[in-house]
């Protein structure tokens, strides 16, 4: 049995208690080394097998796997933050099905939900936006053109932008492209949860300059959006005069 598990942000208590069961019970441990926080593996029981995946292929990883099944033994399969997100577990999971090997996964702690706790922000805030648009700039691994960033960011949406933290000159002039204007509200967070988290705020024209001044290139998230701002309406949620199923509304 293999089971992927979702390692969350960085933070250690910030694995699901699930996970956390999963990774003391393993026998083999799998991680994805250049994200997920090595301490984790502090939770692994003695004699675990442990591999860091950063230098290994898709066929090294699977071998360990098949080989781990033919002993009978667990496999957890560590992915940073949530496995679906940019985790790449499809391909493993149909080699696994391929090999008739039978595999479950487990939900983690997105780096974006702790960077909006980094931020103690609301992506979802009233008459400000109701949508989360989570995508990447194409950069080495291309992005479909009709998802490109001038396209999205046209939507005035919220914007939660990955994997870009290297190229903002491009994700900059994009955005502007798209309809941001150069002081809509951006911040960058890098290695939310982690003790060297960094958030840094700003506006969508200083993007690159916010990043080269805090010298971040890499593990950062790049938000984009009117929530930043803090204005808003009041929610209807918790509005005496809004009733719903579990409150009546008061007159
Ligand atoms: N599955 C992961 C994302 C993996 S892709 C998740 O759910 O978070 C790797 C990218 O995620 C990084 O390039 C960076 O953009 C972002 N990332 C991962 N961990 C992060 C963290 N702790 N803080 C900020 N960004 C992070």
């Amino acid at each position: 049995m293999v089971h992927f598990v979702g390692a969350g942000p960085g933070a250690v208590d910030l694995i699901t208690v699930r996970g956390m069961r999963l990774l003391s019970q393993a026998d083999v441990i799998i991680y994805a080394g250049s994200l997920v926080n090595p301490q984790l593996l502090s939770y692994a029981k003695k004699g675990c097998e442990i591999h860091n995946s950063a230098a290994m292929t898709l066929e090294e990883t699977f071998a360990v796997m098949q080989e781990a099944e033919r002993e009978g033994k667990t496999t957890v399969r560590l992915h940073t933050g949530d496995p679906s997100l940019y985790g790449a577990i499809r391909e493993q999971i149909e080699l696994l099905e391929e090999a008739g090997i039978s595999s479950d996964v487990t939900p983690g702690v997105s780096s974006f939900c702790a960077a909006a706790s980094a931020l103690q922000a609301e992506y979802t805030l009233p008459g400000i936006s109701q949508s989360v648009i989570i995508t990447r700039l194409a950069g080495r691994t291309p992005v479909p053109e009709r998802e490109k960033i001038e396209s999205l960011s046209a939507h005035g949406a919220t914007m939660v932008i990955f994997l870009s933290a290297g190229m903002l000159p491009e994700l900059r002039r994009r955005l502007l492209e798209g309809g941001c204007r150069e002081d809509t509200p951006a911040a960058i967070v890098y290695k939310a949860s982690w003790p060297e988290e960094q958030v840094v705020r700003g506006r969508v024209g200083d993007l690159p300059e916010m990043a080269r001044r805090h010298g971040i290139e890499r593990t950062a998230l790049i938000l984009v959006g009117e929530f930043l701002d803090g204005k808003r309406e009041r929610s209807k949620l918790y509005d005496p005069a809004f009733g719903h199923g579990y409150r009546e509304a008061k007159q």
